[in-house]
Parts: structure tokens; C-alpha cells; sequence
């Protein structure tokens, strides 16, 4: 989806679908700082793309480009094809989604999102079948009368969906949308704009700093930290081959463990052992941390652990052991200050009660196509610290 896609058009001609909206070498700065560092990106047609990342990490700066709410210090924005420079936010093909909802509360749900038509002089009937559409997509036919102060957020949020929706946009913007929403009624929805996303098939450009909810609902991810993109991937990708101790950390927890390349495919761990790994393009000699996903990590007391034949393994001592209800979760010291986490699903209630506890000696092993290796810069590691993305506010 990053080039440009050739479609086939009637009669054999190919032609050059520009993408929906590309970003060329975009940078913003705020006086002498700089929150967007050089963002060259392509969004495809119809394509669901999130940027995610912490706290003043550039994200929403730069989806406020896109809309035209801010102008990028140096770079081009373009949307399908076109140089968005001089053209007001207003005028762009754009509708933009705020956490706060932003609705008008002296007017019912259907005058809300009427409103957009009604100022650009759409016909009444066509406004009225237009409005009655959308309420209906978000679930809130019945409500059409009441005022925003008589809904549930989830429901203004919905509201405020409609109203950009109803306005055809060609590039749908949603500035943490569900942020002010409880955690389940976020999940709901996650899974509903999914839904609704794929049925209007407009692109949707997302930010957030939930690395769940980037994972549900996006085609692809741009994982940003201090105005730059560390990497840009479909969901399982940037959670099972982070190219970067900080995406590694930022997605999902911070299972790492520094040690150098000593052979392509193979790695030596600070901690001990050689063991083959995925080095991706790094070279022999490169410091790198080796990541292992807690859920591929098996756990066994010391004596009771299988003969590795070959199986990469490392011994360590269990610092801490958490019942989360679903599974069990162990710290396991492997080292200097190094831990790695553990998550044991709780299957079985034998199985689980026979799990070791806190000062156990143990060995952690996987296969060794579940470990690969990411670039490790001391900077990465430091921002890396927020192991859990979902609060990855710094
Ligand atoms: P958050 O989720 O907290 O909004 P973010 O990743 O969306 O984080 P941005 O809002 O894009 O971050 O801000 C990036 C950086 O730019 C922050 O350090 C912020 O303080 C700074 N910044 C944003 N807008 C302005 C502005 N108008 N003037 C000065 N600095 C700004």
C-alpha cells in the first residue's frame, strides 16, 4: 500500500491511483522545537492508518497538517494527488473526529449532523435522507431528537461520527477518539468504527496512543517517538518483528535482553548464552537487544527442565508471580537489572498451581524463531521504558 497502487481501469488502460494522502518530507517546528521531524509517508485509498505513539510524539501535529488546522514548516501534504498548501481546512476533502465530541448542545442529534449540509445549501430532502443514513450506521435512529446532553458519551461520540460522515469525506481524521470513553464501552466501539470504516471504505487517519487499539482496528501502524516514525507495518508485524527496542517496548511488554551479534542468525546474550536468533540485517560485532514475546516464553524450576537440544535457553530467578485471571504472570530476573516477563495462560488449575514462585531457579526457553533481534540505542531504551503502550503517557 506504500506506492502509488496501478489499477486496472475499463478498457484495459492501466492508470496511477494516487495515494489518498501522502506526506513528503514533512517537518513542523514550534519555534526552536521540532514535534514532526521529517515524515515522508503514503496512505492508500481506503486504508484504516494509525499513528501511535507517547505523549507529544508528533502524532496529533500531524494529523492537525493533514486537516489543515496547522501548515508544515517545510514538506508537502498531498491528498489524493493534490498539494494541499494553500487550501483552507474547510475546503479540503476532509472531516476530522475530536475526543471531545465538539457537538452544538442546543441542537438535537439530527440538526447536529444536518449542520455541515444545511451551511453548504444540500437540498432539505437529500439532507434528510443523508442524516437518516448515518444515524442509522451508527445505531442511533432513535435518538435523532434528543439533545447531546441526554446521550451517553459513547453515544455523542457516534453522534459526532455521523455528522463528519454525513459530509462524504474523502479522508476520515480521528484524533483519539474514544479517549474520554471507559474501558469497555472503548472496546465496543473499537470494533464498531472497524466495522464502519470497511463499510464506507473512506481512508481513516487515527491517532492514538493505545497500542491496543491500534493493534484491533488499523490496516497499518506508523509507530512514532519525538516527531519521527520508527516503523511503519501492518499489527502483526510491528508485534512480532519491531525493528526497534523502542517500538519492542512501546508495543506490548518490554521483553529485552541486550547482547551483540556474533554471527548472522546467531547472538551472544549478555547474560550468558549463545543462542540463534532472527538478525535481520544487523552485522556481526552490532549490539542489539533480543526480544522474546512473553507469551512464547516457557518457564521451568532449574532441575526440572528439559534437555535444551538445541532449544535457546537462559537461567534466571522468578522476582515476582502475578494471577491476572486469564493467565499468570512471572518477572524473571535473567541478569543485571534485566527482567523478562512471562505470561503462563491459566488453562489448567494444577498446571497453575504448580507454577514456580517468587525465588525460584528457573530456566526460560523458546523457539528460536520467536526471538529476533532490534536496533539498541541507549536513547531507544530509555523511551522504551513505558512497557505498556496503553499508558504510554510520559
Ligand atoms: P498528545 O497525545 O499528548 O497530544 P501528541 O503525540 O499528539 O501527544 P502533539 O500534540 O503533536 O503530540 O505535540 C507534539 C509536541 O509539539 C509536544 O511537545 C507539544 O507540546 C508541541 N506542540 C504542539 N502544538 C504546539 C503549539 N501550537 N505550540 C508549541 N508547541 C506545540
Amino acid at each position: 500500500m506504500s506506492e502509488a497502487e496501478t489499477v486496472i481501469a475499463e478498457g484495459g488502460a492501466a492508470t496511477v491511483e494516487a495515494p489518498s494522502v501522502a506526506l513528503r518530507n514533512v517537518t513542523k517546528r514550534f519555534d526552536d522545537f521540532t514535534a514532526v521531524d521529517d515524515l515522508s509517508l503514503e496512505l492508500g485509498q481506503g486504508e484504516f492508518f494509525t499513528f501511535l505513539g507517547p505523549s507529544g510524539c508528533g502524532k496529533t501535529t500531524t494529523l492537525r497538517m493533514i486537516a489543515g488546522f496547522e501548515q508544515p514548516t517545510e514538506g508537502e501534504v498531498l491528498i489524493e494527488g493534490e498539494n494541499v498548501a494553500g487550501t483552507p481546512a474547510h475546503k479540503r476533502p476532509t472531516n476530522t473526529v475530536f475526543q471531545s465530541y465538539a457537538l452544538f448542545p442546543h441542537m438535537s442529534v439530527e440538526k447536529n449532523v444536518a449542520f455541515g449540509l444545511k451551511r453548504k445549501g444540500v437540498d432539505k430532502d437529500e439532507i434528510g435522507e443523508r442524516v437518516a443514513k448515518e444515524l442509522q450506521r451508527v445505531g442511533l435512529a432513535r435518538e435523532a431528537n434528543r439533545r447531546p446532553s441526554q446521550l451517553s458519551g459513547g453515544m455523542q461520540q457516534r453522534v459526532a461520527l455521523a455528522r463528519a460522515l454525513v459530509n462524504l469525506p474523502k479522508v476520515l481524521l480521528l484524533d483519539e477518539p474514544l479517549g474520554a470513553l471507559d474501558l469497555k464501552l472503548r472496546k465496543g466501539l473499537q470494533i464498531e468504527l472497524k466495522q464502519i470504516q470497511r463499510e464506507v471504505g473512506i481512508t481513516f487517519v487515527y491517532v492514538t496512543h493505545d497500542q491496543e487499539e491500534a493493534l484491533t482496528m488499523s490496516d497499518r501502524i506508523a509507530v512514532m517517538n519525538r516527531g519521527r516514525v520508527e516503523q511503519v507495518a501492518g499489527p502483526e508485524e510491528v508485534y512480532d518483528r519491531p525493528t526497534t527496542s523502542f517500538v519492542a517496548g512501546f508495543i506490548g511488554v518490554s521483553n529485552l535482553m541486550p547482547a551483540t551479534v556474533s554471527a548472522p542468525g546467531q547472538v551472544k546474550l549478555d547474560s550468558g548464552p549463545e543462542v540463534s536468533a532472527d538478525t535481520g540485517a544487523l552485522g556481526p560485532g552490532e549490539g542489539c537487544a533480543a526480544v522474546v514475546r512473553p507469551e512464547k516464553l516457557r518457564v521451568d524450576l532449574a532441575g526440572d527442565a528439559p534437555p535444551s537440544n538445541g532449544t535457546p535457553s537462559v537461567a534466571g530467578v522468578v522476582e515476582s508471580s502475578v494471577y491476572l485471571g486469564t493467565a499468570t504472570q512471572l518477572v524473571v530476573g535473567v541478569g543485571e537489572g534485566v527482567r523478562m516477563t512471562v505470561l503462563v495462560p491459566n488453562a489448567d488449575e494444577s498446571e497453575r498451581q504448580s507454577l514456580p514462585g517468587g525465588g525460584a531457579r528457573v530456566v526460560l526457553s523458546w523457539e528460536p524463531e520467536h526471538m529476533h533481534v532490534v536496533i539498541d540505542k541507549d536513547e531507544e531504551r530509555d523511551d522504551g521504558e513505558a512497557d505498556d503502550g496503553s499508558d504510554g503517557d510520559e
